[in-house]
């Protein structure tokens, strides 16, 4: 254990929890598990911070009791009362971008600069769900005669929300707000591997007014706690953040039990350079798409599309641009690019790239697959003479790695984009903009960019085409998978017929 590192992070977690206690945030009270030890280590050195404890049954079923208690409380305010209190957290969350971006830095081994953009769009999720709390209506039904239909868009209840260690703030804010600005309570599962960010968001939005029981966060292993807690009667949905493999296992288990899930999974996302376009913009995004929080992003540029007559040339500037990216510290306010966050992933995008290498590719920058000695570090790599077909241009990375696939023409740049099994994201990088829309409309992806990337918002839908997975998260499209639709009929005629079953030719004027 590194104990300088461990005070640390223990400064850290104490603008939230001054007695240091590391257990499940439930009906407003920390809660500590009984099950295993749990490790906390720090990406930056490989060194253990600190451990804590998986949850447990016990304090599931407890969460879980919140959770419906916490729900009746929140769905009985009226909606433009949650709205005012989730504005106030919002407020709240941004008197504390600070400390939340030095607790998130510090324990997941990102770079202090993205841990503040994070930071603040919580905030501003939670601002742009308060404004919707009272605006999302039921319709009234054209039905044939005598009686009036309509619907009402009513919460689930409680909802279990699974998130990934890549963005531990991003996808708490992401998810809970739509959920609670519908009227759901949520169990929110953190990744064993950073947990303490969310327990620092669900104690915030307490102070900002928000009931108990509204947020609980269940600290712990997925195969337990988060079984445990998708196997509870009291969920009503799942939501779940993270890789393929563990996504099916969750549908699986939803399917057994006739609940509903939405996923978001992973991404293989195809970023296209035509000779046309600015090819100094196009050099830098991409280095953002795929560098950006290391490579460890479902929506990363991670495939490089480049038409073959400006292939070497572009390949250079994104290799030159790369070179100059600085690698260092999580919490140096100069630091761009971080650790990988764990050791699973890091011995994974080694692994990925030793794999390219031996199928011919070439690496023109960054590493060779070798490990260094302490910590997590990769430097952003460039891998060129990649085909479509090698398992560094199928398989997700999910690293600061890029391969270069040289195209010909517009036909085979969008049919190399397509031959992916995911479908998350994409972009063109052009000067023409018939050819914009024409690829943009072609490509199988949730999210495409034009001449741009990773840009993303509250208010715009986001989620997956194919294996990268269904539903949607964010803008309106998110308030509807937070609610159920329920159709009301009410009996208008003066002389109703007492019939079994629908009577359409009833006239309502008799
Ligand atoms: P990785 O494999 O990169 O660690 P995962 O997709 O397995 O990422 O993890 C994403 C989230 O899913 C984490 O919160 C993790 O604890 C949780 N999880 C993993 N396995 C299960 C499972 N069998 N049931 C429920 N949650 C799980």
């Amino acid at each position: 254990m590194n104990s300088n590192a461990t005070e640390q992070l223990l400064a850290a977690y104490a603008p939230f929890f001054p007695d240091g206690k590391i257990g499940s945030y439930v009906g407003g009270e920390i809660l500590l598990g009984d099950g295993a030890d749990i490790s906390l280590i720090n990406p930056a050195t490989g060194k253990e911070f600190l451990t804590y404890k998986d949850a447990g049954e016990k304090v599931v079923a407890q969460a879980a009791e919140a959770a419906i208690q916490g729900q009746k409380a929140w769905a009985a305010l009226s909606h433009a009362e949650r709205g005012r209190l989730m504005h106030n957290a919002g407020r709240i969350l941004r008197e504390n971008l600070e400390a939340l971006a030095l607790l998130e830095s510090i324990s997941a081994g990102k770079p202090i600069r993205d841990c503040r953009g994070e930071a603040l769009r919580v905030a501003e999720m939670f601002e742009y769900y308060a404004g919707w709390t009272d605006k999302v209506y039921g319709n009234v039904i054209p039905v044939p005669s005598g009686h009036l239909n309509f619907t009402r868009r009513e919460p689930c209840g409680v909802l279990l929300e699974i998130t990934p260690w890549n963005a531990p703030l991003n996808t708490c804010g992401w998810n809970v707000t739509p959920a609670i600005c519908m009227g759901n309570s949520v169990l929110l599962k953190p990744s064993e591997l950073t947990p303490l960010s969310s327990l620092a968001v669900a104690s915030l939005i307490e102070t900002a007014g928000i009931p108990k029981g509204v947020l609980n966060v269940l600290v712990g292993y997925g195969h337990t706690t988060g079984q445990q807690a998708l196997m509870h009667r009291a969920v009503k949905k799942v939501v779940f953040v993270g890789s393929p493999a563990t996504g099916g296992k969750i549908a699986a288990a939803s399917a057994q039990r006739g609940i509903p899930c939405v996923l978001e999974l992973g991404g293989k996302s195809a970023n296209i350079v035509f000779e046309d376009a600015n090819l100094e913009r196009a050099a830098i995004g991409a280095q953002a798409a795929i560098f950006g929080n290391a490579g460890q992003s479902c929506v990363a540029g991670s495939r490089l599309l480049v038409q073959r007559s400006i292939y070497d040339k572009f390949v250079k500037m994104v290799a030159d641009g790369a070179k100059q990216i600085r690698v260092g510290e999580p919490t140096a306010a100069e630091t761009e690019v971080g650790p990988i966050q764990n050791s699973k992933q890091y011995e994974h995008v080694l692994g990925m790239i030793r794999a390219g290498v031996k199928e011919g590719a070439e690496v023109v920058e960054g590493s060779n697959g070798e490990p260094t000695d302490n910590g997590y570090w990769v430097r952003p790599t460039i891998l060129k003479n990649v085909h479509n077909k090698m398992s560094v241009a199928q398989t997700e990375i999910f690293g600061p790695v890029v391969v270069a696939i040289p195209f010909d023409t517009e036909e085979d740049a969008i049919a190399i984009a397509n031959d992916s099994d995911f479908g998350l994201a994409g972009a063109v990088w052009t000067s023409d903009i018939g050819r914009a829309y024409r690829v943009a409309a072609q490509v199988k992806a949730g999210t495409f960019w034009v001449n741009m990337y990773k840009v993303i918002n509250v208010a715009s839908p986001f989620g997956g085409y194919d294996a990268s997975g269904y539903g949607r998260s964010s803008g309106i499209e998110s308030l509807h998978e937070y609610t159920q639709v329920k159709s009301v009929w009410v009996e208008t005629a003066a002389k109703p017929v007492q019939a079994f079953g629908y009577a359409p030719s009833l006239d309502a004027s008799k």
